[in-house]
């Protein structure tokens, strides 16, 4: 095992990462901006280091400051987190040219992952179903694209190859509007993202997001945990999400799980992972694999009673996977809403001072947040300062759990979202597990 590492992130995830860091027994090096040195895992850790302004490009996404920071402290191995540099392949690779490791797979296996489209057509090769489509760059001959669209039928929907979170994807009904909407996706894409590859694939119009996790090593074992449904969402991101997925049978988990798990052995994936499916009248379609550890990882662990966290540790240190398949258990139900610094309906970010925090508790409950008394929250970063995970023995207990929580915990000071997800927790869908991905946006009166 490591005897030091470098967190290269922030916030819940790099106090997450401490944690399991410190029960390994491996030191922590936390490397933040200068407008984080009151977060609570750089207090915490044995050393940390400032690697540059407030902005995200010239701190969190310096590859050159970070690596810096890894040689000075005389450290082993750099954990990205989830978002900043965790999914950039050229960080994996410098990482590995700098003679640490990068906890992760590798810069080839991102790279793959990362460009949409190859993710894709690795998928397809891999027997993994995908949603239809024509899984090519499109081409700058209209009258193609027209007949494309017609073959898959609208509505059909054009995304950026290099997209993520949830941008860089637009929605086509009707053939008058195919040729602009290719046209502006092309060209966000190429500003939002450097690539104006765009491609064309089928849009479900009323699928839930359903994910599987998977572990892989060294050594050519390869797991799944299960599946997660994340049909929650607005703007395409995820608001709630839950582990299992509401109505999914014990053999749709085993088939598509095991053929997850297959899939990272033919790919040869190190490390934990993500499929990410629509699921739409009993039939899974492959959209993306996310090649890190997700904020929702913790619905997974708590199910199946497994550290995702101190198991890619594990990995990345060499080590075989510490569990087998006929090990995985899931047991009982877990709901996770993520708390936010935004005003519960206008959701514009409200970054501010912490005047009072009470963490909730009780029986099943797990609070994953660096706030404190006193913390500011800065205005430079994700919104996101926490989540609150309610583990119960079916999906009604852990909603019942999810709701006590939400009414003890207090963060004064600055808005939440807490009434938000107080609202969804006493949703009569949600209560019987209807949502899908448009569900939440509805209600809301967004569409
Ligand atoms: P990102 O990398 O930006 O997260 P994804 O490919 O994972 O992009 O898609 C994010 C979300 O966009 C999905 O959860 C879903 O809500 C929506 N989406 C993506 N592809 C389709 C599709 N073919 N049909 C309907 N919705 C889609």
């Amino acid at each position: 095992m490591f005897s030091k590492i470098v967190i290269a992130n922030r916030g819940e995830i790099a106090l997450r990462v401490l944690r399991a860091c410190r029960e390994l027994g491996i030191k922590v090096v936390a490397v933040h901006s200068e407008a984080d040195r009151d977060l609570k895992h750089v207090r915490l850790a044995d050393e940390s280091v400032c690697i540059g302004p407030a902005a995200s490009a010239d701190s969190y996404l310096n590859i050159p400051a970070i690596i810096s920071a890894a040689e000075v402290t005389d450290a082993e191995a750099i954990h990205p987190g989830y978002g900043f540099l965790s999914e950039n392949a050229d960080f994996s690779e410098k990482v590995k040219q700098s003679g640490f490791v990068f906890i992760g797979p590798n810069a080839e296996t991102i790279r793959m992952m990362g460009d949409k489209i190859s993710a894709k057509n690795a998928m397809i090769a891999a027997g993994i179903p995908c949603v239809p489509g024509n899984n090519d760059p499109l081409s700058d001959d209209e009258q193609l694209n027209l007949k494309m669209a017609k073959e898959i039928g609208y509505p059909v929907i054009i995304k950026a190859a290099g997209g993520g979170g949830g941008r860089g994807m637009r929605t086509v009904h009707t053939e008058a509007a195919l040729i602009s909407a290719i046209e502006m996706t092309k060209a966000e894409a190429g500003s939002a993202f450097g690539n104006p590859t765009v491609y064309m694939e089928k849009f479900l119009e009323d699928p839930r997001h359903i994910e599987f996790q998977v572990l892989a090593d060294s050594f050519g074992n390869a797991i799944h945990l299960g599946e997660r449904d994340c049909s929650m969402q607005r703007r395409h991101q995820k608001v709630v999400e839950e582990a299992p997925a509401p109505g999914i049978t014990e053999e749709q988990r085993k088939t598509i799980g095991e053929r997850c798990a297959r899939a990272c052995v033919d790919i040869g994936y190190l490390g934990a992972g993500t499929f990410e499916f629509l699921y739409e009248k009993g039939e899974f379609y492959f959209i993306e694999m996310n090649t890190r550890v997700q904020v929702e990882h913790p619905v997974t662990e708590m199910v199946t009673g497994f550290d995702i966290v101190k198991e890619q540790l594990r990995i990345a240190a060499g080590l075989p996977l510490s569990i087998t398949q006929d090990q995985v258990k899931i047991t009982g139900h877990a709901i996770e809403c993520r708390l936010n610094a935004e005003d519960p309906k206008t959701f514009m970010p409200c970054p501010g001072k912490i005047d009072q925090f009470h963490m909730p508790g009780g029986p099943g409950i797990r609070c994953e947040t660096h706030i404190y008394n006193g913390y500011k929250v800065p205005p430079y970063y994700d919104s996101m300062i926490g989540k609150l995970i309610a583990h119960g023995e079916t999906r009604e207990g852990a909603i019942a759990r999810m709701k006590t929580a939400l009414n003890e915990i207090i963060i004064d000071g600055i808005k939440t979202n807490i009434p938000l997800q107080q609202e969804i927790m006493e949703d009569s869908a949600f209560g019987v597990g209807q949502q899908n991905i448009h569900y939440l946006e509805k209600k809301l009166g967004i569409h």
